[in-house]
């Protein structure tokens, strides 16, 4: 609720698939080559040209539709969006009007620690436009068609959010699922996830309000600031006593703004019409089970095993869970290994995300390996070396493909175990710091915590911390 009005988000969500060819025709979909070199005769719409349908883009469609618990169509077609752009030669788009290949599903989302479920309505083939060039070395602008026929799923949610944090985390599943399934390379830089955002609101109680949609928000954080800016100037409105216009807007994400593109008066009509030039899309029965088959054990099943198998918390399980590459890295040291769980994931979100930020990279892309991390929690909890000299280790062979062995041994980090020779060094130290001794004895406990940070100075850190204090407590005692 925001100042009393409830607040209703649907979003339309493109996720550019990561084929190796396009949707109608051989040219590579790839992205950031020379421009207008990754095109040809159908791509660019020359009129006599015949698509045909690339069906991996079928079998990843379908797989979204089984993580996302949609029935799948088995018999489809494909229709003609028709509208003018110079992005689009051909004038049409070729997607899905009346039947999309999957549809009624829905996804589980985490916002606050609750879980709800957003409905899906539909999935849908389709294909993507070119890109129009600004700059402000040449006057008008230039196209590249290279993005023309990049094969995209279209996923349409029902207006289940009430919040922008709701359409977030409904997006960063949608991100995380496409990630696990292989088919997105998720690169939101590059546009490969776009979305189109309806929002409305109205009093509880009331029927919905009119929605305006907002088109061209590229990033998730622009997303939320979208939709917290459409919420306020559709209130203003209303508390004035206006109306909200049925329209289309879009989001200005550099000045915070959305500004009115057309009203539904001047709406479009894409004539849509059956597609001509391809044939009816027929998938038989197994494959769509044969691809089911396929689907690994997805983010929201893995957060709820970390939790409940593990004992993480709720914030470390997501964390992890909707990282593919840190999830496949967890269990990889999980399973067949009895370091703590635990360890593994203070690990993975302290040291290595530290690591991954700093150098915009995934676990993955070091030379850190999960067998490594075992080895190196194996040997810290052994108490061979300290949690200092582990980190020590960690940054090195996260970047060096050295043995754990041959550090500790080069760098001298074993650490010092053997009780006649902390023995020897806390002897040494009680008798330069009588003060502190008889500060003990009188009462004040803090004084042994100084005297440990004494024996582990005169040790150069190498002493066995816990060791070393019950050496202490026990000389004191005597
Ligand atoms: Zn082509």
């Amino acid at each position: 609720m925001v100042e009393g009005y409830e607040v209703v988000i649907g979003l339309e969500t493109h996720a550019e698939l990561n084929t190796e060819s396009k949707i109608y025709c051989s040219c590579k979909n790839q992205f950031g080559l020379e421009v207008n070199t990754q095109v040809c005769p159908v791509c660019m719409g020359m009129p006599g040209a015949l698509p045909t349908l690339n069906e991996k883009v079928v079998d990843y469609a379908i797989k979204m539709g089984h993580a996302l618990n949609c029935t799948i169509n088995p018999v489809c077609k494909q229709d003609r969006k028709n509208y003018f752009y110079p992005d689009l030669p051909k004038a049409y788009q070729i997607s899905q009007a009346e039947v999309p290949l999957c549809q009624n599903g829905y996804v589980d989302i985490y916002v606050d620690g609750e879980e709800k479920r957003i409905g899906i309505t539909r999935i849908h083939i389709e294909e993507d436009a070119g890109k129009l060039l600004h700059s402000d070395k040449f006057s008008g602008s230039l196209v590249d068609l290279n993005r023309c026929g990049v094969p995209l799923i279209e996923i349409v949610s029902e207006p289940d959010m009430r919040s922008s944090s709701e359409a977030k985390a409904y997006l960063e599943t949608l991100k995380s699922i496409l990630q696990y399934l292989g088919i997105c390379d998720c690169k939101m830089q590059e546009g490969s996830i776009r979305c189109d955002v309806n929002v409305s609101v109205h009093k509880p109680g009331e029927p919905f309000g009119t929605r305006s949609e907002m088109k061209n928000v590229n990033s998730f954080s622009a997303a939320v600031r979208g939709i917290d800016y459409e919420v306020n100037r559709q209130i203003e409105i209303l508390k004035a006593g206006g109306k909200v216009e049925q329209e289309t807007r879009r989001w200005d994400d550099q000045k915070g703004i959305s500004v009115s593109m057309r009203s539904k008066e001047d709406a479009q009509d894409y004539r849509y019409f059956p597609e001509p030039d391809l044939l009816t899309i027929v998938v038989d029965k197994e494959r769509i089970d044969a691809l089911k088959a396929e689907i690994p054990e997805l983010p929201n099943k893995k957060l709820i095993r970390y939790i409940k198998e593990y004992g993480l918390s709720l914030k470390e399980a997501t964390a992890i869970s909707e990282n593919v590459d840190k999830a496949g890295f967890f269990d990889e040291c999980v399973n067949n290994s009895n370091v703590s769980p635990k360890s593994v994931c203070n690990w993975l979100l302290g040291d290595i995300a530290k690591y991954e930020n700093a150098n915009n990279i995934s676990v993955r892309d070091t030379l850190l390996t999960p067998s490594k991390l075992v080895e190196l929690i194996k040997i810290i909890d052994s108490g061979k070396i300290s949690n200092a000299a582990g980190k020590t280790v960690f940054d090195i062979i996260i970047t060096k493909d050295e043995s754990i062995s041959d550090i500790i041994e080069s760098k001298s980090l074993a650490q010092i175990s053997d009780a006649s020779a902390l023995e020897s060094i806390a002897d040494e130290v009680l008798s330069q710091n009588e003060k502190s001794v008889n500060d003990y004895k009188n009462g004040k406990t803090n004084a042994l915590g100084f005297l440990v940070g004494q024996c582990m100075k005169a040790s150069k850190g190498k002493a066995n911390p816990s060791i070393m204090k019950e050496i202490i407590v026990k000389k004191l005692s005597e």
